[in-house]
């Protein structure tokens, strides 16, 4: 058997931070002085990682809302970081970021297929693995992943159904129903936790290995195979959070290569390691229903109340208010759609293209509904001005599904307070979905809207929802709702 490795894990991920009104990502003086967050970070992290090469010597994945700003406003840095992906290495995350547990089934689907697509768009072959946002989980969204020809994932330790049975030094499977399962890689709790807040930790990288990470593989597994040190934690801390950890990163994955240089371990990505293990053997594992690895209580960080938050009673009524919105203009969405002969969802999981980035909304649509009239028998052609019209229509709806999967990025749950711009973000996406199907039927989804968000309150501020929603509307220059 081959020698103790060392795998590193990094999720790069930034929110989708454009005016979904304009397309254009307001200044942020916060960030200054570069003009937003996400600027600010590929500064300070995705630039230095890609110029030394760390992204050939770890796995990743970068979620597609930040591989978008990359491509629009640091190509050279996108194509040198798809570069790096050395057929193995790389993984998909669903598309928005959105906490996949507690989305309908419908939506999972959209946000793991635009993932698996986007990931082809940019890197030209078919996933094998996936990052689940947050690392929420549960055994129908690992289902949805296998259906989609995923074979494996990460998750934490604590999301492993039976802790005291559970090595993290190798794989194993989790059988997701009707004979299939998937592969999960559970990280080394100590080492990431290390990496990720223990700055003194990382002074060193050849310290860091002789100290914390040979230990770990000091002892062969009870299988006799040799063990695996998994650390899995935010790309951006690697220069970000924590300014020069690219260079540990560099140190620590210099012997990146099987059989290469240092005698105690491999240094490889998890993906090249999983290449060559043969599936079957692997143990089986169950998983905690509905965890994740950032709240230790499930999943209730973007749903409802729990320790992660001081105040926490503004979260569930954003959700229901979301959620109802979302609802209406699915409704509205299908009734439009079917005399068209168009199936909305297929066309929604199509879209990606376009949200990608890699191709224009008025080719999509013509293509979908050329392909809706082929289908259709006995169809008659219709006028230019008809189709001109039916293709606006299909540009708009599809428009505002997008944004309406795009409100529902984990970020809006994630801190503390509703008034930061994470939340009003959210809203901005709802607003700009809800407008749109106004627009299109007067179905009122906007007044609904203010009325169901007006029932949280910022615990900052005291403002409530239908304030702050305003307040988002306002920092982009858009009317008030009426
Ligand atoms: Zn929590």
């Amino acid at each position: 058997m081959t020698r103790p490795r060392l795998a590193i894990h990094g999720h790069f991920y930034q929110p989708d931070r454009r005016d979904p009104f304009s397309g254009a990502v307001p200044p942020d003086p916060s960030a200054a002085p570069a003009h937003d967050w996400t600027e600010r970070v590929a500064d300070e992290c995705y630039v230095p990682n890609a110029l030394r090469g760390n992204f050939r010597r770890i796995g990743w994945d970068v979620g597609p809302t930040l591989a978008v700003w990359l491509r629009e406003h640091r190509p050279d840095v996108h194509d040198a970081i798809a570069a790096q992906d050395d057929g193995s290495n790389a993984i998909a995350q669903p598309w928005h970021h959105t906490i996949l547990p507690l989305a309908s089934m419908r939506d999972r689907r959209t946000e793991i297929r635009w993932g698996i697509r986007d990931f082809e768009l940019r890197y030209g072959r078919r996933p094998a693995g996936i990052w689940l946002p947050e690392t929420a989980v549960d055994l129908p969204t690992l289902r949805l992943c296998v259906a989609e020809g995923i074979r494996y994932t990460i998750l934490a330790p604590w999301q492993a159904g039976t802790d005291g049975d559970l090595d993290t030094r190798r794989p194993y499977r989790v059988d997701v129903g009707g004979g299939r399962s998937l592969v999960v890689a559970f990280y080394d709790r100590d080492l990431s936790t290390a990496v990720s807040f223990d700055p003194a930790a990382t002074e060193n990288a050849d310290e860091f290995v002789r100290a914390r990470v040979l230990p770990r593989l000091a002892h062969t597994l009870p299988s006799g195979e040799a063990p695996l040190a998994l650390i899995a934690t935010d790309g951006e801390l690697y220069g970000h959070h924590q300014r020069f950890r690219e260079l540990f990163l560099a140190r620590l994955t210099s012997w990146y290569g099987m059989g290469a240089g240092d005698p105690h371990l491999d240094v490889a990505p998890l993906g090249d390691l999983l290449a060559e293990e043969p599936r079957p053997t692997l143990p089986i594992m169950t998983i905690r229903e509905r965890t994740s690895w950032s709240c230790h209580h499930g999943v209730l960080r973007w749903s409802g109340e729990c320790a992660d938050a001081a105040d926490g009673r503004w979260k569930q009524p954003l959700r229901v208010a979301l959620e109802r919105l979302a609802a209406a203009l699915d409704t509205l969405t299908e009734a439009l759609f079917r005399p068209l002969g168009v199936d909305p969802w297929s066309a929604r999981d199509g879209y990606v293209d376009v949200a990608a980035g890699y191709a224009a909304a008025d080719a999509y649509v013509a293509r979908v509904l050329t392909e809706a009239t082929s289908v259709a028998t006995g169809t008659t052609r219709r006028g230019d001005r008809a189709r001109h019209s039916r293709e606006a229509l299909l540009r708009e709806l599809l428009a505002a599904q997008s944004s309406r999967l795009a409100m529902f990025a984990s970020d809006a749950w994630f801190w503390d307070d509703p008034g930061r711009q994470e939340t009003l973000q959210a809203l901005r996406f709802a607003a700009h979905a809800a407008r749109i199907g106004d627009r299109l039927t007067g179905a009122g989804l906007e007044r609904t809207l203010v009325d169901d968000l007006s029932v949280l309150r910022a615990p900052s501020s005291g403002l409530d929802g239908a304030a702050l929603y305003r307040l988002a509307l306002e920092q982009v220059g858009q009317p008030a709702p009426l």
